[in-house]
């Protein structure tokens, strides 16, 4: 039986699982991710070996940052690990087998294409909405990549060009207005403020959306215009790539039909000239780091 090792470098942890044809995980294994450079390489090939790495057919890699998925080389990654920067992960896997390594986003839509939301398409569009939001986007059968390897960073199209700085360099961006930081930075300002609201102290994304659904007035104005904001992104998008499913992922994914529906019909108001079909917007239905990864293999 083939099977495909995947593993999820993620800030607080690195999973690792071996995943048969069918998408089924046969050995789930995880680790605290390493401070440093020689932690990481001690521990990386343990977890590989751990999750039966010997046995597979090809190893995917997913890993925040820019990667070059052919030689698996991290070339920039910032945040907890930086000291990838420059490194083979093949190499540091000290795996036998072909890898493919490649931004973590894209390897969620390449879960969704082998096995999920997206199996059977031509052109969607998937954004991970969680802590920042991520982004993958199939055209006409590919997952694209661009020029650099930049292409599908979703949550950095400029939704306000007056907007505050983001981390990437550039201003306004999408997640500055819709992610779980976002989100949870408005509603710690609002209960600073002494607004009345049951929003206290630091609350958390999930908190806002829930006080939103049981009918905090100013929990629901963060979450509409947060919601605002994303439809608009996402409009925009579609009419650039005319896909034939929007896909949704991340922890904010889980959010209620209040959301959801706010959402559809923010989308639908601005794109039902151009796009009169009702372009299905879904949860991703793999929406796990290391089906993603292997898929990177598995589809290569
Ligand atoms: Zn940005």
């Amino acid at each position: 039986m083939k099977t495909w090792l995947g593993i999820d470098i993620g800030g607080t942890s690195i999973k690792a699982g071996r995943v048969a044809a069918d998408g089924s995980v046969l050995e789930r294994k995880s680790i605290p991710t390493p401070r440093s450079l020689e932690e990481f390489r001690a521990a990386l090939p343990a977890l590989a070996a751990s999750a039966g790495g010997d046995l597979a057919e090809g190893a995917g890699i997913g890993c925040k940052g820019l990667l070059d998925p052919e030689s698996s080389r991290v070339l920039v990654s910032p945040g907890p690990v930086v000291y990838l920067e420059g490194h083979q992960l093949s190499v540091l896997a000290g795996l036998r087998c072909p890898v493919t390594a490649d931004n973590d986003a894209r390897a969620a839509l390449a879960g969704e294409v082998a096995w999920g939301a997206a199996r059977g398409l031509r052109n969607a569009l998937m954004f991970t909405l969680g802590t920042g939001v991520g982004g993958g986007i199939l055209s006409d059968g590919r997952i694209v990549r661009g020029a650099t390897g930049v292409a599908g960073h979703l949550g950095h199209v400029t939704i306000d060009p007056d907007g505050g700085p983001c981390i990437c360099g550039n201003r306004g961006c999408l997640e500055t207005v819709f992610s779980a930081r976002a989100i949870e930075a408005q509603a710690w300002s609002a209960g600073h403020r002494s607004l009345a609201t049951v929003l206290r102290g630091q609350p958390s994304c999930a908190d806002v959306f829930a006080a939103a659904d049981a009918g905090d007035a100013v929990a629901a104005y963060i979450v509409d215009r947060a919601t605002f904001h994303l439809a608009a992104a996402i409009a925009g998008l579609m009419l650039a790539l005319d896909p034939e499913a929007v896909i949704l992922g991340g922890n904010i994914a889980a959010a209620g039909a209040r959301f959801w529906t706010a959402l559809d019909e923010g989308i639908r108001d601005r794109t039902h000239v151009m796009l009169p079909r009702r372009v299905p917007l879904v949860r991703a239905a793999v929406d796990d780091g290391v089906m993603g990864a292997a898929a990177l293999a598995a589809t290569r």
